[in-house]
């Protein structure tokens, strides 16, 4: 995108700020309102919902979106979101957090990663459309009443009920030394302060926040990945931690908040990630973990029949890092089987 029209849509976009409207309001209380933004009436005559918090910091600034739960099993930030929200109504700051502790509430409430009405990945849809189904629809809506007035979004993620993912900051990859928004994005992902940096160049789907985000509003966004059901039995606190604290980073890199003092992750690692899916089904065991550094051929996992015959092996196709894993034993053709990361830069 040339400067010129990113600046136009800049323009435009500080004259809508402020803009959000509630169709429901349920708390008002100093400078924070909670509400919803309802998308369509169900036959119990309750609405689809999108929860939405906003606090104004009393002093003029950037307008940040933090949104959790897309996928209705990562619930990391969501806790983050709301532990965030009431330290920010009792504060003063630069500009205004809008946080979204649950956007796609109808999975959220049936603990599933999509939207069981219509079966659809949210995060596989955007920009979304009005005239199809009801995930096509939220989508849509959301970027008009909620994305379209703010300057920067953290769509956070993580593995959910299926999958394990060490802590990861996505950005948006830079198309030129013109691409503010892709600046802004890494910018964001290394305040964000985790171990892993996936600039997303390789995605092998369309249809996501971040991409979609820059093409239609020039504003930048970040895809972090933290936590997961495996993780929670020993580590929920520590992780909503990591998302909290990520999410103070932010709003210090954009002058929101003063500095938060963190120390930065040593030694960061700059990776691509790669998904690699089971051919079979079966039970898959791990031969290598979360962190691991593996050289080219070596085995990843392995997947037996029920009479104990090993019907695949994974071996790493490159040197990487297992970044994340299918962590439930039961695998079935196609699953995500190894998060797998080429590693590009160590610091
Ligand atoms: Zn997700």
């Amino acid at each position: 995108m040339s400067k010129l029209v990113f600046k136009n849509l800049r323009r435009e976009r500080d004259c809508m700020k402020q803009q959000i409207v509630l169709d429901e309001i349920v708390n008002k209380r100093g400078r924070r309102v909670d509400g919803f933004i309802n998308y369509g009436q169900k036959p119990d005559m309750s609405h689809y919902q999108i929860p939405v918090i906003i606090v104004e910091g009393g002093h003029p600034g950037k307008t940040l979106l933090i949104d959790a739960a897309m996928h209705g099993d990562e619930t990391e930030g969501s806790e983050a979101i709301i532990k965030l929200a009431a330290e920010l109504e009792n504060m003063e700051f630069n500009g205004t957090f809008v946080g979204v502790p649950a956007l796609n509430m109808e999975a959220f409430a049936c603990i599933s990663r999509a939207t069981l009405t219509d079966g659809f990945n949210l995060n596989r849809i955007f920009p979304g459309t009005k005239d199809k189904y009801i995930t096509h629809y939220l989508a849509a809506e959301y970027m008009e009443r909620v994305v379209s007035h703010v300057d920067a979004v953290i769509n956070m993620h993580g593995g959910g009920d299926v999958l394990h993912l060490e802590p990861l900051a996505a950005y948006v990859p830079s198309e030129g030394e013109d691409d503010e928004v892709s600046r802004l994005s890494q910018g964001m992902a290394e305040a964000f302060n985790v171990k892993y940096l996936w600039c997303q160049q390789n995605l092998p789907f369309d249809g996501i926040t971040s991409l979609e985000y820059k093409k239609a509003f020039g504003i930048p966004t970040i895809i972090p990945e933290v936590g997961s059901q495996c993780s929670r039995f020993v580590n929920r606190e520590r992780d909503v931690d990591i998302c909290y604290r990520g999410m103070k980073n932010v709003m210090a890199y954009f002058g929101m908040i003063p500095p938060t003092g963190d120390k930065p992750v040593e030694h960061k690692i700059h990776i691509e990630l790669n998904y690699l899916h089971a051919r079979n089904g079966g039970i898959q065991k791990l031969c290598k973990r979360e962190n691991e550094i593996v050289e080219e051929g070596e085995t990843l996992g392995v997947i037996h029949d029920m009479f104990g015959n090993q019907v695949e092996e994974l071996k790493a196709p490159f040197p990487g890092v297992v970044i994340g894993y299918w962590s439930v034993p039961v695998i079935r053709p196609g699953d995500w089987w190894s998060l797998y990361g080429r590693i590009l830069k160590k610091e």
